[in-house]
């Protein structure tokens, strides 16, 4: 295992690439996604079933951990692996989103937000330097700078003026973070869908230089033209040597299209947020568990698929534990979803190290577009 953090590129295939992330923990194949265990757990996944459907990383929410249980008792505990039992490496966001978007009572200045807890009003602060000292306190591998992202649409000199902030926030979460070999501090690219301010953020970012460097600010109302418009451009004013990770994406085509325009890394709550509201994802498009369709069904939910919910149980069965809210159908359907999420990325991985992605995306979108089995 390497000591230190590093990426080696193996293959491209037009913009798109497959690599390894190394780091002390384990290695992260890329194209990775990484599923969302916002507050110390990935929601009804135990960690080794998690990594049983072939995550090797996974995604912590500063936001919420340091309201609850606080960051300083997870330090005290042994750090966020140990606290969640998951050994394997972990990256955390900075907070900046979240707070921006959940927090009441927000204050942005220069030196950061002020904000009062959404949980039991209480007050708190987050900087960069603030930022920088909870993922060292949370033990996190991937440490994310401390940004502000502007809700779109927004006019250009609210986005310009926002990045522009951001820009300066990167510098001194960069000095705040300090030297800590094996572990990697990212940048993260503003700008709106702004082709000049985009290029004017990541010429400031690679200036300071990161380990890697997040495309921010997308997934966020712009809708999947737009994001795809950036992503056409964007990935390209980062180094080529370096990962690139698009946040908070997304839905099976937008990791298929993010991951054809040159991206590495993606995170996303849908696959396990959907599986507890009794939608499955397949290879053949969103099935709703809950639809009477089902109620019959002796088939399973999607028969390439090896996970529990499609090895040992019908959608008949799927259908009736949604229906009656038993808990176990949150587990199955959390645990196939992530399973089609990582099976995706395999695929896609495979493909490109082939040279093969075109025709892999084309069987993909082929199969979408054949819509879910005829009912019986
Ligand atoms: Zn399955």
């Amino acid at each position: 295992m390497s000591e230190r953090f590093s990426f080696t590129l193996n293959a491209t295939d037009g913009a798109a690439r497959t690599g390894v992330i190394h780091t002390p923990r384990g290695e992260i194949r890329t194209p990775a996604f990484m599923p969302v265990g916002t507050a110390g757990t990935v929601k009804a996944m135990m960690p080794d079933s998690v990594r049983a459907t072939g995550a090797d990383i996974l995604l912590g929410n500063t936001y919420h951990l340091m309201l609850r249980p606080t960051a300083e008792r997870i330090a005290a505990l042994g750090g966020l692996h140990r606290f969640m039992n998951w050994e394997r490496p972990i990256l955390t966001d900075s907070g900046g989103f979240q707070v921006m978007s959940l927090a009441n009572l927000r204050k942005l200045t220069e030196e950061g937000v002020r904000f009062s807890s959404h949980i039991d009003g209480s007050k708190h602060m987050l900087s960069p330097e603030r930022s920088m000292e909870i993922q060292r306190l949370l033990g996190s591998d991937i440490v994310m700078c401390f940004d502000e992202c502007p809700a779109l649409p927004a006019e250009d000199k609210v986005v310009a003026e926002s990045m522009r902030l951001s820009m300066r926030w990167a510098r001194r979460s960069r000095e705040a973070f300090g030297d800590r070999p094996g572990h990697a501090l990212f940048g993260i690219m503003q700008g709106g869908v702004t082709q000049d301010l985009r290029e004017e953020s990541a010429k400031a970012l690679v200036e300071i230089g990161f380990e890697g460097y997040a495309i921010g600010g997308l997934a966020v109302g712009e809708g999947q033209e737009a994001m795809f418009g950036v992503l056409d451009y964007a990935p390209g004013f980062l180094p080529e040597d370096k990962p690139r990770y698009l946040m908070g994406v997304g839905k099976p085509d937008d990791i298929v299209g993010a991951v054809e325009r040159g991206v590495d890394m993606m995170d996303c709550v849908l696959p396990s947020r959907s599986g507890r509201t009794g939608q499955g994802w397949t290879r053949r498009g969103a099935v709703n568990l809950r639809n009477a369709r089902h109620r019959d069904d002796p088939r399973p939910l999607d028969e390439a698929c090896g996970c529990p919910a499609c090895r040992n149980y019908s959608r008949a069965y799927l259908h009736h534990v949604v229906r009656a809210d038993e808990i176990i159908g949150s587990m199955l359907l959390t645990w196939h979803n992530l399973q089609y999420y990582q099976d995706l990325m395999q695929g896609l991985r495979d493909a490109i190290a082939a040279g093969s992605l075109a025709g892999f995306v084309a069987a993909f979108h082929e199969n979408r577009a054949r819509g879910d089995i005829e009912p019986l």
